[in-house]
């Protein structure tokens, strides 16, 4: 398979005909995966806390610390909300949450250590890039130290959110105290050397221009060619309601703008093993249309979810919608767990 260089790929999200580069992308999907299978997984996305000291523009999600409307839970009653999902047939629980300086590390470790012990099924897919840089600071350890001792509490894999667009000119106007594009990276590299496994995530619809998402899949092109680490690309467009950015953003999330981006992702990460349709952020009938221009997964249940809800974006489905629609979309729907390995043929 040849790989198209940074040009090309712009040049494809720019001008190529959309139904010609999903076509292109379809073909590159079943190269890599020749099967007529998509793959989703039974999962629950809960948060531990709103509080955050990081004031990103573009969340709706997050409270200032001793706001009246700010929680954090405590581990109890997260387990207790791990223990709920569990019943409803959970294999991976994705949580996150906002950069709360008053949690010791201690309390992160406790955390997986106790979904460990408690839910052996169920896969702790916990804390982003920026997270763990927060567990980092508190904590003074390295962001090395700080994912050993996740990964010795159990942990094996990691979230992909908190990359927006890897590009400093997009951060310092949306995210100016995160820690940036090399410290997401850097984050991610390093899980990988140490074992673990990770999704990479990127959030368009902004203040980005075309340059922006070739330079974030280019640093993920990369980083993958070094570790190998990532199992899977998600893109979804930016939900501007509630936000401060609100109204100082052009809205250009449409449809065909998603599929152009799924369809390029797949051609341009052809050292990534899948790309995942989101249902969730972009409709069921956007899901399903991104089955044909290069997606080969289809994201998960998702039981609760609070972060998209923030923007006033809600969207719910069971188990059983989800492998209508990939049925409808003319695949065999197939349960994975965190990892992508099989567990149930429908
Ligand atoms: S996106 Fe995350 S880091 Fe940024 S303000 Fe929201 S909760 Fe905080």
């Amino acid at each position: 398979m040849d790989r198209i260089s940074f040009t090309d790929g712009l040049n494809l999200l720019k001008n190529e005909n959309l139904l010609e580069l999903g076509q292109r992308a379809q073909g590159t999907r079943f190269q890599k995966n020749k099967e007529p299978i998509v793959t989703f997984v039974i999962d629950s996305n809960p948060n531990y806390t709103n509080v955050c000291i990081t004031d990103c523009s573009f969340c709706a999600f997050y409270r200032k610390p001793g706001a009246s409307d700010s929680y954090t839970l405590t581990v109890n009653q997260i387990l207790e909300k791990v223990g709920n999902a569990q019943k409803m047939g959970v294999t991976t629980v994705l949580l996150q949450g906002g950069h709360n300086p008053s949690l010791p590390l201690e309390y992160y470790l406790t955390l997986v250590r106790e979904v460990k012990k408690k839910f052996p099924q169920i896969t702790p897919h916990f804390f982003t890039a920026s997270e763990v840089q927060t567990m980092a600071q508190v904590s003074n350890l390295s962001i090395q130290a700080v994912l050993e001792k996740l990964k010795e509490a159990g942990q094996k894999t990691l979230p992909g959110g908190g990359a927006e667009i890897l590009s400093e000119r997009v951060r310092k106007r949306i995210s100016p105290k995160k820690g940036g594009p090399e410290k997401w990276l850097e984050v991610h590299r390093t899980a990988h050397q140490i074992g673990m496994k990770s999704t990479a995530t990127m959030m368009y619809g902004h203040f980005e221009e075309p340059e922006d998402i070739l330079t974030h899949l280019e640093k993920m092109r990369q980083l993958q060619e070094e570790t190998n680490g990532f199992t899977a690309f998600i893109p979804w467009s930016f939900k501007p309601n509630n936000t401060p950015m609100q109204r100082k953003i052009p809205k250009r999330s449409f449809p065909n703008y998603y599929l152009r981006i799924i369809a390029l992702s797949r051609i341009y990460l052809d050292n990534f093993p899948h790309i995942q349709a989101s249902w969730f952020s972009e409709g069921k009938k956007v899901g399903q249309m991104a089955l044909q221009f290069g997606a080969d997964d289809f994201g998960g249940t998702l039981f609760e979810e609070n972060v998209h809800k923030a923007t006033d974006h809600i969207n719910q489905t069971t188990v059983e919608e989800i492998t209508r629609l990939i049925r409808e979309s003319g695949f065999t729907p197939v349960q994975r767990d965190t990892l992508y390995n099989r567990i149930k043929e429908y």
